[in-house]
């Protein structure tokens, strides 16, 4: 039988990490084994239900280039065939109406944490004749969950796990007002997607016992299951927010590369040696359920932008700035033009072994893109006070006489002013020219950006430096 997962999140607006990993290990078990990735919302929640968090989670999916077999199945389309399924069980007396109210229900609550019961419906409607109903309740339809002996999942990370079936309740299918419950539609929609493995959060595996109830009763076959420990934060406390960004499209806009993402939330969580850096292809080789770690995993930001930097630098440039683009825009009020990209792409060696994250990349190389004046930025100010006018002066001087203005002989040329007015020290001319040609202090060597400007484009920004001081 071929290899059918699935990816189910609830949309609640944003994608949190752990659910990113959910997908990622989903994706990669179906397509090493050549089989199928479903996607489906549950979205039976309507009354929090918004179509904007479908779409962020579709966005997400994208921004980690996971695919998925076929459309996206709605949850909350398939009610019908769900509520069919409460039926049959009711019919085939698997199911029972239970026509308790809320006080009652209160009541037994109450002498189940008396008594030191696991469960707290004392099922007085199991075995009560439909003649007994009383008038003007709305029944639930409740599973006849096993009274005796006990249950075993064989997981693929947790192993065998084994519960007293006395700890099973007859939990509600069907709710009063006729809507399916949750462990109800998830059963039913595994089952009829076909799906072969379920691979998801440690946190569901009591539900798994549940809707192994439901699966027994209808005699269908259970999927297999590989339940993943939690994420936590590097204090060892649930990932949250509170540790700083906990969703994917948080680490998207902070400038993380999907790739190392992607890496980073399967190393975290499954081993393959000591590997590190896994690219994809071999991901989707060597992934496999048995070497998921058992225990929690530890979020390290320090081990996720050391990744980044990683795949930044084998990243193709153009890409690079593509990806780019929405920062420039937002952080410096700049859209890269073709010569701008072009002069962006020829320092891109220099930006990408500097780079951590996207931003720094933005931030590095914006003043390609940047029209005169620029702003210049504290520091960069600072180095372009009275002291500096000599300096700039010599500089546009000759580097307008200039030949050959290759990052050499700019480089010669101001080794040779410094000689001439700063006793030799290269720095002292060095970053003015910096400064005056990136408006900050932080850049690729400024002799290839100069070469990279061109002779034009050069002077003209030491002579908007030196009229900038001026006014
Ligand atoms: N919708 C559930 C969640 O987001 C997933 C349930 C499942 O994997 O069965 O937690």
């Amino acid at each position: 039988m071929s290899t059918v997962t699935r990816f189910p999140p609830s949309p609640t607006g944003f994608m949190h990490i752990g659910t990113a990993r959910t997908a990622l290990f989903n994706w990669l078990y179906a397509r090493g084994n050549n089989g199928k990735m479903l996607f489906r919302i549950e979205d039976t929640d309507r009354a929090r239900h918004n179509e904007e968090a479908v779409v962020a989670l579709i966005n997400a999916m994208k921004w980690l280039e996971l695919d998925w077999d076929g459309e996206i199945v709605s949850q909350y389309e398939q009610r019908g065939r769900h509520i069919e399924i409460a039926e049959e069980l009711l019919d085939k007396g698997l199911a029972y109406r239970c026509y308790c109210s809320q006080d009652e229900l209160e009541e037994m609550r109450v002498k189940a944490r008396e008594d030191g019961k696991p469960t707290f419906y004392d099922r007085r409607w199991r075995d009560k004749s439909p003649e007994d109903a009383p008038d003007g309740i709305e029944p639930v339809i409740r599973i006849k969950a096993p009274l005796e002996g006990s249950s075993t999942i064989h997981d693929h990370v947790q192993g065998d796990v084994t519960v007293n079936n006395e700890q099973l309740d007859d939990f509600i299918i069907l709710r009063s007002d006729g809507t399916p419950t949750y462990m109800l539609s998830v059963v039913v929609d595994d089952h009829d997607m076909g799906v072969t493995h379920v691979i998801r959060g440690d946190d569901h595996l009591n539900n798994t016992f549940r809707q192994n109830v439901i699966y027994d009763s209808m005699g269908w076959e259970k999927p297999q299951y590989a339940h993943l420990p939690l994420i936590l934060g590097p204090d060892g406390a649930k990932m949250s927010k509170r540790h700083g960004a906990a969703s994917v499209e948080e680490y998207r806009d902070m400038g993380y590369l999907p790739e190392a993402m992607r890496n980073y939330l399967l190393r975290l969580g499954w081993s393959h040696g000591d590997d590190e850096i896994i690219s994809n292809h071999q991901a989707l080789e060597w992934f496999d359920l048995e070497h998921i770690g058992k225990s929690p995993a530890r979020f390290d930001f320090n081990k996720l932008e050391s990744l980044n930097a990683h795949y930044i630098k084998e990243a193709d440039p153009q890409r690079l700035i593509d990806l780019c683009m929405p920062f420039y825009q937002a952080r410096h009020g700049v859209t890269p033009d073709a010569q701008a990209q072009k002069r962006i792409m020829s320092c891109a060696d220099e930006l990408k072994s500097r780079a951590k994250t996207l931003l720094q990349f933005t931030d590095e190389s914006a003043f390609f893109a940047k029209a005169l004046p620029l702003d210049y930025d504290e520091k960069a100010a600072a180095l372009l006070g009275q002291d500096s006018r000599d300096v700039l002066e010599a500089l546009k001087t000759r580097l307008e006489n200039l030949d050959d203005f290759t990052a050499d002989n700019i480089q010669s040329l101001v080794k040779d002013i410094a000689d001439n007015l700063r006793e030799g020290k290269m720095g002292k001319v060095a970053m003015p020219l910096r400064a005056a040609l990136t408006g900050t202090t932080v850049s690729p060597s400024v002799f290839h950006v100069a070469e990279t400007l061109g002779k034009s484009e050069t002077c003209a920004r030491i002579q908007a430096a030196l009229q900038t001081e001026i006014k």
